[in-house]
């Protein structure tokens, strides 16, 4: 066993995207352009919203990776130009593979709208290897019930298993090159260690508490740990912590392909970018009906 020590520690900025919507964002950014095959991971809040408040994003494209939305809290409403439509409440999971293009819209749900109320959850963008990523449009959804978790014996850690396998624990979600996604929560004395291939990108997202990771570096909430060679994930929360620490912790294989990309679309050469804005352009992604 080899463990991973963190090798660089990026404060994730506080951006405002599509609507309006406060995020945290780790990468991209110009420190970190990307994080193969992850192209970008925001918190979206947590943010109260008062009564009329709630913003999202409006009908907007994607071509060429995968949306996953996951909620903790609050209620979001989901459209798209092949005529789904659903609702995430907390703890759902929305693994979207928008592949040769959807059309979406991805608003707080119509009570959050009106009443307002705390909205808190993340979006993370897949990168698809070049063979798929005119793949057919593909929705897989995991509600909170039947998302797996996994526990260590003396009770003080979870995982939810989003994708990938932890302490034995398999996901539901079949992802199209090798993933793992946890969302991890360690309970004051807790800790655990995870499988992470050596031949993975793996980071950790802390976004609550503080956590000790690979054994060595403490690292407060809102800080994203990119994780040097081994093949273990070494996680503990000290046993005087006065609150327990959440993080999420990704890994993948890495495509090492190019990423040539314009806003909702990443392809792998520029003019294939071009081809996704004029398709774009002349209607061929449908629009969502009303
Ligand atoms: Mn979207």
């Amino acid at each position: 066993m080899s463990i991973r020590t963190p090798v660089r520690l990026i404060n994730a900025r506080r951006t405002v995207e599509g609507g309006g919507f406060v995020v945290r964002r780790p990468f991209p950014t110009p420190e970190l352009p990307l994080f193969d095959p992850f192209l970008l991971l925001d918190e979206m809040g947590p943010v109260d919203y008062a009564a009329g408040q709630a913003v999202g994003a409006p009908d907007h494209p994607h071509r060429g990776f995968e949306t996953v939305t996951y909620l903790l809290d609050g209620e979001f409403e989901h459209e798209d130009s092949a005529g789904n439509r659903g609702k995430l409440n907390p703890g759902d999971i929305q693994w979207m593979t928008a592949g040769r293009g959807v059309v979406h819209s991805e608003m707080p749900s119509a009570r959050v709208r009106q009443e307002g109320g705390r909205v808190h959850g993340f979006q993370l963008w897949v990168n698809l290897p070049s063979r798929d990523k005119m793949t057919a449009p593909r929705y897989q959804d995991v509600s909170a019930a039947q998302l797996p978790v996994a526990s260590t014996p003396d009770g003080r850690t979870t995982v939810k298993v989003i994708a990938g396998e932890a302490l034995g624990v398999a996901a539901r979600v079949e992802t199209r090159t090798p993933i793992v996604y946890f969302d991890v929560l360690l309970r004051p004395g807790g800790n655990v260690l995870l499988p992470s291939p050596a031949a993975f990108n793996a980071a950790v997202y802390v976004f609550e508490g503080t956590v000790r990771v690979g054994g060595e570096r403490d690292v407060e909430e809102g800080t994203f740990v990119l994780l040097g060679d081994g093949d273990t994930i070494a996680l503990a929360c000290a046993a005087d912590a006065k609150s327990p620490a959440r993080m999420l912790v990704l890994g993948g294989e890495p495509l090492n392909e190019p990423v040539a990309r314009y806003g909702p679309f990443v392809m792998n050469t520029e003019a294939e970018i071009h081809q996704a804005i004029a398709d774009y352009q002349s209607g061929h992604f449908g629009g969502i009906a009303r």
